[in-house]
């Protein structure tokens, strides 16, 4: 696109990687349209440019860094705290170093057309970008079903349904938004409840009141949540998802010893055969839960990939609480790793089965490969996510977490891998195919981002600075 040669894009993704890949994704994107994209990335859990380098990269920096070992935001201080906690310690630290970041980058040259900041940094971003005149668009790297959820939060919580999610009525149907029941509803265990209500709704004011939301996700998948939110939110959207199937020119991948291993070890399993577990980057789990997971694995007798990420399992460091004798006892059977290129593991053909915590990344990852899915949501938008893989969708089977014994993973595991879960690998291809078809040329993905590159152009930041 020509006319947006010269323009320039500021994005400012949250620090985590299920924020941070679709945000890197979108300025893939966005690049690719002709725009030049900085990224304004915290000094917490800083990439590596080189990994990018059509991208720019500047790091904010918060006050209380390097000083005398007193950073809250140090590895050992943020390992204690909550995922609210830490949010909200995140929104505070970084909120007067990206204003005066901002504040640099736009006053440094070529025109900024726009900032494009996550959802989750709310309305602190707003006030930032009013202040050098620059138009905010959000990104929503969640699904639509689950902002519809979280906005619908005050609702909720004035008919009691929070105070229901410790009670006996968890089955129930959640009247305001079906098919959600009430043990679905996307809240976390935190020791400060009032603060995640905050950061909630600071993130959907925020949606409101910027100059238009993106999402990854597309129309064919979630129509009516988006149709809602067009009339909730009263902002342009714009569904352009999934992301990583767009085509854009990205740097060779650089593979390391692990992931050439698990590709290897993927090469030599049978077609479908092989269940691929992982719960994301950022859920823990218990070690007695760890237990019964890799007893189910086991007992299924189908050959597993299986993610634990160093700190999954709680007070552990890795694998030191399974039985003497297991890795060794499953062979070439299963294999577990640190991590893994789950883009690659979900394409690969060997893949049957994706035993997921459905973070939306994983989610959406797993249906544009068609790949059918056994669900253990552990919190928010996961929990919401899982009943549209499971009821709406139909391309997935449920695994509650707290239902999660050896027994039960055996039977779930053989009914997704042997029985073939009744239909549910072909809606998952006709779904994959859906996925395809939305960034064909007149595709929903493909036109609305040409409605996007054509929106963000439009922006007179100046006329919005007066
Ligand atoms: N991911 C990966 N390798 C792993 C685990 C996760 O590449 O071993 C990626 C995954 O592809 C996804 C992201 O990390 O893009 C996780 O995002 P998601 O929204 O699924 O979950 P979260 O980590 O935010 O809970």
């Amino acid at each position: 696109m020509e006319e947006s040669k010269g323009s320039r894009i500021i994005m400012f993704p949250l620090p985590f990687p299920g924020h941070f890949n679709p945000m890197i994704q979108l300025a893939g994107i966005m690049h690719h349209r002709g725009f030049s994209v900085t990224i304004l990335h915290t000094s917490y859990n800083s990439p590596d440019p080189s990994r990018h380098p059509h991208l720019t990269f500047r790091t904010i920096r918060h006050n209380n860094e390097g000083e005398g070992g007193d950073d809250p935001l140090s590895q050992s201080e943020t390992s204690r705290l909550d995922l609210v906690s830490l949010i909200r310690l995140l929104k505070q630290m970084y909120a007067e170093p990206f204003r005066e970041s901002l504040a640099a980058e736009v006053g440094g040259g070529d025109t900024v057309c726009c900032l494009v900041s996550d959802a989750i940094w709310g309305k602190n971003t707003e006030d930032a970008a009013e202040e050098v005149g620059v138009r905010r668009v959000v990104l929503r790297t969640g699904g639509a079903a689950s902002f519809c959820a979280f906005a619908a939060f005050p609702l909720l919580r004035d008919k009691g349904y929070f105070r229901n999610k410790q009670g006996s009525r968890l089955d129930d149907l959640v009247i305001e938004l079906p098919p959600l029941k009430v043990k679905d509803l996307p809240v976390i265990e935190t020791n400060d409840p009032e603060e995640l209500y905050r950061i909630i709704n600071d993130m959907v004011e925020g949606a409101k009141s910027s100059s238009g939301v993106i999402w990854n996700t597309f129309e064919d998948l979630e129509r009516l949540s988006l149709m809602d939110l067009n009339s909730e939110l009263q902002v342009p959207i714009f569904p352009i998802g999934p992301f990583h199937k767009h085509s854009v020119d990205l740097p060779p991948k650089t593979k390391n010893k692990e992931v050439y291993e698990t590709t290897n070890w993927l090469d030599k399993q049978d077609p479908k055969s092989v269940v691929y577990a992982s719960f994301g980057s950022l859920a823990a789990i218990e070690e007695k839960e760890f237990l019964e997971i890799a007893w189910g694995l086991r007992n299924s007798e189908q050959p597993f990939l299986w993610v634990v990420r160093p700190g999954l399992v709680r007070g552990t460091e890795w694998l030191e609480s399974l039985p003497c004798g297991f890795v060794e006892n499953i062979g070439s059977k299963g294999k577990i790793v640190k991590w893994a290129d789950q883009l690659e593991v979900l394409a690969h053909p060997g893949v049957g089965a994706f035993w997921t915590h459905c973070g939306w990344n994983s989610t959406l990852e797993s249906i544009c490969e068609g790949v059918p899915m056994i669900c253990t949501p552990c919190f928010t938008d996961q929990l919401v996510n899982a009943r549209y893989i499971v009821d709406v969708w139909q391309v997935g089977m449920m695994l509650e977490r707290s239902k999660m014994d050896r027994k039960e993973i055996e039977k779930v595991i053989k009914g997704a891998m042997i029985e073939e879960g009744d239909g549910m690998k072909e809606r998952s291809f006709a779904l994959k195919e859906k996925a395809n078809l939305c960034l064909s040329k007149d595709g929903s993905s493909s036109k609305n981002l040409d409605k996007l590159v054509t929106h963000v152009l439009s922006f007179d930041n100046n006329a919005f600075a007066s």
